[in-house]
């Protein structure tokens, strides 16, 4: 048997190890043109924290993409590798003057260890008129430090990282796979010619600041996570911007909205600073899809458009996907 799997970010290997895993002697190779450092994935704060808009096909599915998800990372937590795959159990608070709904996330208030609504002594934690909050337990996982440990251990496993650009389906008819794995993010708007897969920048600062242990969001994309290296600091949301640029202006304000929740940041040394465009889809893609080029078949399963939640779900999502794969091969698929 042999696979391909296209992308390198936190999907793609993490579709390669799940491959792997289920089918243990297969050929699996990842073809990418862009790994580690240069990928959207390296940037992101990773805390586990999936919106109550993220989507799949169904609720059901979409549940259970987010649980899958949660046992995979707390499994290597528990294991003497978290550190080196750079995931941690963190806890912090969520704070709005706004409105209720801001601080309730019904996707993961059963699931994690610890959740629960913020007290009046909480609320003044930070500086603000915080007039809600909920404060709790997750998991943290740092894509620079979990990609080299990913692709390490998927090469442990005998698999094989190719660089490569792949600019069209048909490329990949002469490579005898039999399926390819579709993991390309923000790259698949190109590569599948869909338009429904839109970029939503966001730009962090990366600033040197050990004594914050906790994570804290206030109103208006405004958040202070801590990670291995560093701790983060954002942020924005804009739809459909191309910009790869770091903003002067977002960078004044991202540092204005977290020293005002957190004044001890002022004192904070930026690191770097950074930014990415997250591959938002309404409903992320985790399809089959037979593609038909010179008589020649070639059996596809998407898997993309994780938006802002694509270190929290990768797992969940790739599950999914090769049970996709499974079927595909079984003979009960339509395809
Ligand atoms: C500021 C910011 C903060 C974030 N914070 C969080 C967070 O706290 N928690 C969370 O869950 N998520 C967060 N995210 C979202 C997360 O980063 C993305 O959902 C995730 O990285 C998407 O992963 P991916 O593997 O699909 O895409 P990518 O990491 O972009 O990887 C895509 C891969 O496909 C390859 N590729 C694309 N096209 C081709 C092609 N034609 N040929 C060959 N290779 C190709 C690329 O080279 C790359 O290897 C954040 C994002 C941003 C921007």
């Amino acid at each position: 048997m042999s696979f391909g799997v296209l992308g390198a970010g936190v999907v793609g290997i993490t579709t390669g190890l799940e491959l792997q895993k289920q089918f243990p002697g297969a050929k699996v190779t990842i073809l990418a043109d862009k790994f580690d450092k240069d990928t959207t994935s390296d940037g992101a704060a990773g805390l586990f924290r999936p919106s109550t808009s993220f989507t799949g096909p169904n609720e059901f599915v979409t549940r259970k993409w987010i649980k899958d998800a949660y046992d995979h990372w707390d499994a290597i937590r528990c294991t003497s590798d978290a550190p080196l795959a750079g995931i941690a159990q963190i806890s912090g608070y969520i704070f709005s003057s706004e409105h209720p709904h801001v601080v309730q996330n019904s996707r993961i208030d059963k699931l994690v260890p610890i959740y629960k609504r913020a007290t009046e002594k909480e609320l003044t934690l930070c500086p603000g008129n915080w007039k809600y909050g909920t404060f709790f337990t997750t998991l943290m996982i740092e894509c620079g430090l979990y990609l080299p440990w990913a692709y390490q251990q998927f090469q442990n496993n005998g698999g094989k990282i190719m660089k490569r650009k792949v600019n069209s389906f048909q490329e990949l008819t002469s490579e005898n796979f039999d399926v390819v794995v579709n993991c390309t993010g923000l790259g698949a708007r190109y590569l599948c010619n869909d338009t429904q897969l839109v970029p939503l920048r966001g730009q962090v600062q990366k600033v040197h600041a050990p004594w914050i242990k906790t994570f804290f969001f206030g109103d208006y994309d405004t958040y202070i996570i801590p990670g291995f290296k560093a701790v983060t600091l954002g942020g924005c949301r804009q739809l459909d911007s191309y910009n790869l640029n770091v903003c002067p202006y977002d960078s004044a304000s991202i540092r204005s909205r977290c020293e005002s929740l957190l004044p001890s940041l002022k004192s904070a040394k930026t690191i770097r600073e950074w930014v990415g465009l997250r591959p938002h889809r309404a409903v992320v893609r985790v399809e089959k899809e037979k593609l038909i080029y010179n008589e020649k078949a070639l059996k596809v399963v998407h898997n993309y458009g994780h938006g802002g939640f694509g270190v929290t779900t990768a797992p969940g999502t790739s599950i999914y996907a090769v049970q996709l794969v499974r079927e595909t091969l079984s003979g009960n698929s339509k395809l």
